[in-house]
């Protein structure tokens, strides 16, 4: 055999990787070989150099690579509607910003919204997440347009004046699931707005698609108090039993927010395997309540860490959003050593994979996944000196010190500016848009 080098696709070279293996292995003076998106080899830089001759190589030095992060939960397109309605209750929240969204949407608008979150979600490390929302097949294309990776799929939801929009449509939906089943970048799910937007039949044509298509399922789930009341007069019964009557609890199962459980709730999640995303900054703006992380995780229930929409949160950053929740949930319990940074920045990534059914591609730095990476400038004033990776990256970093951001391989973010996405264009139609909701 050969000891020449072998000739790859691209080889990523910095000063410190954060892997979140099983070991949780953090590597000095490391390179990454890649080959057709995916993480072929990881180890030390000087003998990268012997084994391989790249085509291409991004040179990070002095920087800390760490893997993409994972939003959860979200709903894109309500960049357009941000800081429209604040300081009120769910229900209310919702009753304005439905009102708005039924006049102002269409595949174009939708379109212009998401590419707006995407960049914004680059900005932040951010190199899958999740979506919930109208014109599902159009968001689809614009993602894969700008090479950013996707959980989104048929969303179902009885909402007044919503009635032609086309998600509901169970042939398109299958029409998108088909479509969409082994396209890179795109993972399909099944969506449910909510059981309090959801007639029994409905959920029941969910459960079919779901065991159908063997796809991941997300709902909203237990976010409000309201909530609870609607769901009972509507079933008779609290949303997680409902979903648990659906046989709609599972390993393939995400639920957002489930702020207000029971003991026996987080118990049948953890039994059943089914995956939460946790929203701190949404459910305290729309003062839904704090959810029992900490009690969560106690009994092994995975949580990853969702941004929610930006009407309600009001921005996309997730380190924002893993700073609230580790602080929240220890200002609660009264204990410090509750949801300690390792484990945060663990439900940022890998246990974020896991939620969405992708901890086999995603959320680690490993061979033969995919090089999903952002890299770090841990040489901010913010970030210094650093004693621990993990302490800075939940409680100390800022967006601003997010510098380049990859997917499968592809640079999307450069020395913070944007790649594949037109930011001053998206910006400007953002605005133009901004200027009919205001008409409304
Ligand atoms: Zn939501």
């Amino acid at each position: 055999m050969s000891n020449a080098p072998k000739p790859i696709e691209t080889l990523i070279t910095g000063d410190t990787v954060i892997t979140m293996n099983k070991e949780r292995t953090i590597l000095s003076n490391a390179a990454l070989a890649v080959e057709a998106g995916e993480i072929l080899w990881i180890g030390d830089v000087n003998q990268a150099e012997s084994l391989f001759t790249p085509a291409q190589r991004f040179d990070f030095k002095g920087k800390v690579i760490i893997p993409g992060l994972v939003n959860v939960h979200g709903h894109w397109a309500m960049t357009l509607v941000r800081g429209l309605v604040d300081d009120c209750a769910l229900e209310q929240w919702l009753e304005t910003i439905w009102r708005v969204e039924a006049a102002l949407i269409s595949p174009e608008t939708v379109v212009v919204g998401s590419e707006l979150a995407m960049i914004e979600m680059l900005r932040g490390g951010t190199t899958c997440a999740a979506d919930m929302y109208w014109y599902y097949t159009e968001v689809t294309e614009a993602s894969r347009r700008a090479g950013f990776r996707i959980v989104t799929g048929p969303s179902f939801a009885e909402i007044e004046g919503f009635e032609d929009y086309r998600n509901t449509n169970h042939s398109i939906a299958i029409e998108y699931l088909d479509h969409f089943a082994d396209v890179p970048l795109v993972h399909p799910c099944i969506q449910a707005h909510s059981t309090y937007t959801t007639s029994p039949t409905t959920l029941e044509l969910v459960k079919e698609l779901v065991n159908q298509h063997g796809l991941l399922f997300v709902t909203h789930a237990s976010e409000s108090r309201g909530e609870l009341e609607l769901v009972q007069q509507k079933h008779g019964q609290r949303p997680i039993a409902v979903l648990d009557q659906f046989g709609l609890l599972g390993q393939h199962t995400l639920l957002a927010h489930c702020v207000h459980l029971t003991d026996e709730e987080i118990s049948r999640l953890a039994e059943t395997g089914t995956s939460v995303a946790h929203c701190p900054s949404s459910n305290l703006k729309l003062s839904s309540g704090i959810a029992r992380v900490a009690e969560m995780l106690a009994q092994g229930v995975n949580v990853g860490i969702g941004t929610d929409g930006a009407a309600s949160n009001n921005d996309l950053d997730l380190f924002h959003e893993a700073q609230l929740a580790a602080l929240v949930q220890k200002g609660v319990t009264g204990d410090p050593k509750v949801l300690p940074a390792e484990k945060v920045f663990s439900m940022l990534t890998i246990d974020g994979a896991h939620a969405m059914g992708l901890s086999d591609k995603i959320g680690s730095l490993e061979v033969g996944k995919s090089a999903d990476l952002a890299v770090i400038d841990f040489s901010s004033a913010n970030l210094t000196p650093c004693y621990d990776y993990y302490s800075h990256l939940i409680y100390a970093l800022s967006v601003g010190d997010v510098q380049d951001v990859m997917i499968a391989g592809q640079l999307l973010m450069h020395n913070r500016e944007m790649l594949t996405l037109d930011e001053v264009a998206v910006r400007a139609e953002a605005n133009r848009i901004a200027g009919e909701v205001l008409k409304l």
